[in-house]
């Protein structure tokens, strides 16, 4: 999907100094209550809480916190299942994203088509941005920072094993396509200096591969891929 989100600030004062620690790992979460009652705790200095990102179940995204800041998200640690961990304060080296639950317990961790869309936009660009790989163990739920008091953040139903699918495939599909455009560039190349086309400096880019590298050859190209993919 090529849906472009745009980010809305609406920034909270909870949040401190990084101490120049790097960010490695981003933390998912559920709120206990709905849009905008949780906004508006988690701007509220007496919560001492919040997080970078709040997802809404509409796929709105909304940033509290900047993310060279810390936000309030994951500071307790109680019986971690998380390798990561240093021994000290995780809002450190981490990035919180809340999303929007149901109800008052804030629900199973289920989210609407839209909220995951939204967060998996939101997830890919921090990944780019911050260089964070994609594993289990730099994309986290809460419950793996504090097993004790919140085993039930984001729950049981978030949408894991399609997030890390998406991620991974979205990655996949941009390498794949930068390899597509620069091996068929190269085929024009070489298929110019053996006198079988001509002026292969026009044909660079996407819509002229297309229309100058002969059909059975671009079959193969795609086949390759395809078979790539598969593995
Ligand atoms: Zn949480």
């Amino acid at each position: 999907m090529n849906t472009e989100y745009k980010i809305e600030q609406q920034s909270s004062p909870n949040h401190s100094s990084r101490h120049d620690r790097k960010i490695l790992t981003i933390v998912d979460h559920i709120t206990a209550g709905k849009y905008p009652g949780c906004l508006s705790w988690m701007q509220n200095p007496a919560a001492k809480a919040s997080a970078h990102y709040l997802v809404t179940r509409t796929g709105r995204i909304i940033q509290m916190v900047d993310d060279r800041n810390a936000s309030w998200h994951a500071g307790i640690v109680n019986k971690p299942s998380w390798s990561l961990y240093r021994g000290e304060n995780p809002n450190r080296y981490t990035i919180g994203i809340e999303h929007e639950g149901y109800g008052a317990q804030g629900g199973d961790g289920t989210l609407t088509e839209e909220q995951y869309q939204a967060t998996l936009w939101l997830h890919r660009q921090l990944i780019e941005k911050h260089n964070i790989p994609i594993d289990n163990d730099h994309i986290i739920g809460h419950y793996r920072i504090d097993s004790v008091n919140r085993p039930g953040c984001p729950g049981p139903n978030f949408p894991w094993s399609r997030l890390f699918d998406d991620l991974r495939n979205g990655v996949i599909d941009v390498a794949l396509e930068k390899w597509m455009i620069e091996s068929g560039e190269d085929a024009l190349d070489e298929l110019a200096r053996k006198g079988l086309i001509n002026q292969p400096d026009t044909k660079k880019g996407e819509e002229n591969l297309a229309a100058s590298v002969p059909a059975y050859l671009f079959w193969m190209m795609l086949n390759r891929l395809a078979d790539y993919k598969g593995k």
